[in-house]
């Protein structure tokens, strides 16, 4: 266990819309290890895909988390505030030649490559022979065929040959908005994250994140996947699929829910709010028992 003065952890969100269950429950994990541990706990608001946010989707997420009893240690930051950030990345990258741009299509990608664990495993086209200089491109980075392995609290280690799974992977799009997976992992190095408790459908993002970290020379902060939550359709609820919002009007109700879909116990008496469940959560939260989401390795 990490010094209980150095953690921090951090919720998130994308502004894509209000806080469904599943969200919470990401919240709620990461909440209860956080304060488990007397650490700090940050919210961070990953609109970095700027055509996906909504308009007042931050607002609403900020104040269901005040509702349901989880305070922030420092003003939420907002990733579209801070290419800056992403930009210096993307130069090391460049300057140390593990970066190249990129104009393939979707569709031309499609037609030779073969399915991977997130869209198809970029054939490596404009490694060998790259785009005009005049063209619009994205940026990928390229991978290494060898295992590469990572510790999770929850699932141990895993371990993954990017190669083989996502190959050369996109960093900056031809739009110019910064991949997820540059933006996450520098803001998690540059807020001092050392302690990351998301969603479960996040741990095979992990290796890459992690080769990035290499790749860029940044500490790796230690993982817990903690399990999704799936509609009747077996998808994952997700904000953008209008999953139903958290009912903040029973929020002790929900954080219940959340707390049971984590394997925790629940209080045999109903806390009388959501500060009185806090009190009775925050000690008797076992990491340990968190259930392994096995959808996690049906992809
Ligand atoms: N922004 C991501 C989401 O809302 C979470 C990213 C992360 O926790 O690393 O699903």
């Amino acid at each position: 266990m990490k010094d209980e003065q150095t953690y921090r952890g951090r919720f998130a969100p994308s502004p894509t819309g209000p806080l469904h269950l599943g969200s919470l429950v990401a919240a709620v994990a990461s909440y209860a290890d956080a304060r488990s541990h007397r650490g700090e706990w940050l919210v961070r608001i990953e609109d970095v895909d700027e055509t996906r946010s909504k308009d007042d989707a931050e607002r609403q997420i900020l104040q269901t988390l005040q509702r349901f009893g989880m305070s922030w240690d420092a003003e939420p930051v907002r990733q579209s505030a801070r290419k800056g950030y992403y930009e210096r990345a993307l130069i090391h990258l460049i300057d140390n030649a593990v970066a190249y741009r990129c104009n393939c299509s979707r569709k031309a990608i499609a037609a030779i490559a073969d399915p991977g664990i997130d869209g198809y495993i970029y054939p490596g086209t404009c490694r060998t022979s790259p785009p005009p200089a005049d063209a619009p491109a994205a940026w990928r980075v390229r991978v290494q065929g060898t295992p590469l392995s990572c510790d999770d609290r929850v699932f141990g280690t895993i371990t993954q040959d990017l190669a083989r799974a996502v190959g050369d992977f996109v960093v900056r799009r031809a739009d110019g908005f910064n991949a997820y997976q540059l933006a996450v992992v520098v803001d998690d190095a540059e807020q001092q994250i050392s302690d990351v408790v998301r969603g479960a459908d996040l741990l095979w993002s992990t290796p890459r994140q992690a080769w990035l970290q290499t790749l860029l020379d940044l500490p790796r902060p230690r993982y817990a996947h903690v399990p999704v939550i799936y509609g009747a359709d077996g998808r994952k609820l997700s904000k953008r699929e209008q999953a139903d919002p958290v009912n903040a009007t029973s929020p002790v109700q929900a954080l219940l829910a959340a707390w049971q879909h984590l394997g925790q116990c629940l209080p045999d008496t109903l806390p009388r709010d959501v500060d009185a469940f806090w009190r009775w959560a925050v000690p008797r939260w076992h990491i340990e028992r968190v259930p392994k989401d096995r959808r996690a390795f049906d992809d």
